[in-house]
């Protein structure tokens, strides 16, 4: 099904929206309806069956020892930060460039969220989280943004000398690899999102937590369910953050089809590449096979371009949706976070970056028209 759809008027109107929300129901609607029917009549909506079956597949898809439902990656932060014994008045680093959702998870656990510059590929920069380190510094919160994991060695060699928890936000980076290793496996705890626009999305908000570490299964199990453990016995203060039972048995069905979903966004950003190689005015993010230390999914498709907001307004009249990540501001630019940061380079990042369509539904052609919109935008303003 062609996404660039001909207007009925005759006109070449295309409408290329930048996430096609419809076609993450209408596409597998039988299936979907089958599940919800079975799910319905066994009356299995909370902490059942299928939630478990999800939760097993999940963790050794990633290759951890546990893994939990939550009800979205926020929740799953907090519950991670807890659990790793984070506590009041720590300070907790992340990189700035991330969704206001990581640094509210470090301030609702009573932390001190410190933001700090990414690098070249978008990622945290591992040089500005060691010279962000204070003696109050506890712990290292990366984002595996877009799809990418970070440089893990690097990011570990400080964790290791400092003593400092790493605990990811991997919310875009289910199937993401580090020297073969998945995002979400490399420190205390970590958070994956299965929001609808997500690489593995449901039909609503979920997310889970994962862990090798069997003790901070057993805090987060008790987090996310009311403080009780196996028993039922209320052991601590916890939350209400289940994952549905009905939402689970849609992932784990999607789970099972997931490895197409990753090779179809790799081969959209290969020819991404192909079609946007040599114009000079826009930088691509790394190709999928440029870099044998990472295996990319490709949540997004992130560039950084000249004239962004001309080229983003000639895109939407030619029908093309983009996105500018987190609505165009690093999170230490939100000032009603009072965070009082400066961050030259994310904040000269974010007047150039902007995130071009990147789902499975993309057809070649699509991203082709979009390729050449780009090239005609900059080849017709030249000078
Ligand atoms: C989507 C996202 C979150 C939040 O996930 P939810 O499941 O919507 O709570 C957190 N961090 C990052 C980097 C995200 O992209």
């Amino acid at each position: 099904m062609p996404t660039a759809v001909l207007a009925a008027r005759g006109e070449t109107t295309r409408s290329l929206p930048f996430f096609p929300y419809p076609q993450a129901f209408v596409t597998e609607e039988d299936d979907l309806v089958s599940i919800f029917r079975d799910v319905g009549r066994r009356g299995a909506f909370i902490l059942q069956e299928d939630g478990r079956r999800f939760e097993d597949n999940l963790a050794r898809f990633v290759g951890a020892r546990h893994a939990l439902g939550v009800a979205n990656a926020t929740d799953g932060l907090l519950i991670a930060l807890k659990a790793a014994g984070v506590r009041a008045g720590d300070e907790v680093i992340f990189s700035s460039h991330t969704m206001v959702a990581t640094a509210a998870a470090i301030h609702y656990c009573g932390a001190i969220p410190v933001p700090v510059e990414c690098g070249d590929d978008h990622l945290i920069d591992p040089e500005a989280v060691a010279a962000a380190i204070t003696p109050r510094t506890t712990a290292i919160m990366p984002t595996q943004l877009n799809g990418r994991t970070a440089d893990m060695s690097a990011l570990g060699r400080i964790a290791d000398r400092h003593g400092l928890t790493m605990v990811e936000d991997a919310a875009q980076a289910l199937g993401s690899r580090f020297r073969g290793q998945c995002a979400g496996t490399f420190g205390a705890a970590a958070a994956i999102s299965f929001y609808p626009a997500k690489i593995l999305g449901c039909l609503g908000d979920g997310g889970a937590v994962i862990t090798n570490d069997s003790g901070v299964a057993a805090r987060m199990s008790e987090l996310r369910d009311h403080g009780r453990n196996a028993n039922g016995d209320v052991v601590g203060w916890g939350l209400n953050s289940r994952l549905d039972n009905l939402q689970a048995a849609i992932l784990d069905y999607r789970l099972h089809r997931f490895g197409a979903v990753v090779e179809r966004r790799r081969a959209l950003a290969r020819a991404y590449r192909a079609v946007l190689n040599g114009v000079a005015e826009v930088v691509l993010p790394p190709g999928p096979n440029d870099d044998p230390d990472h295996f990319d999914v490709f949540q997004n498709y992130e560039i950084e371009a000249e004239r962004r907001d001309h080229l983003r307004d000639y895109l939407r009249a030619q029908g093309i949706g983009t996105l500018l990540p987190w609505g165009g501001k690093a999170v230490h630019q939100f000032e009603a976070l009072g965070l009082n940061r400066s961050l030259p380079a994310t904040e000269k990042l974010f007047s150039r970056v902007l995130m071009l369509p990147m789902h499975p539904w993309l057809t070649m052609e699509d991203v082709e028209c979009v390729g050449q919109t780009i090239r005609s935008f900059y080849g017709g303003n030249r000078g």
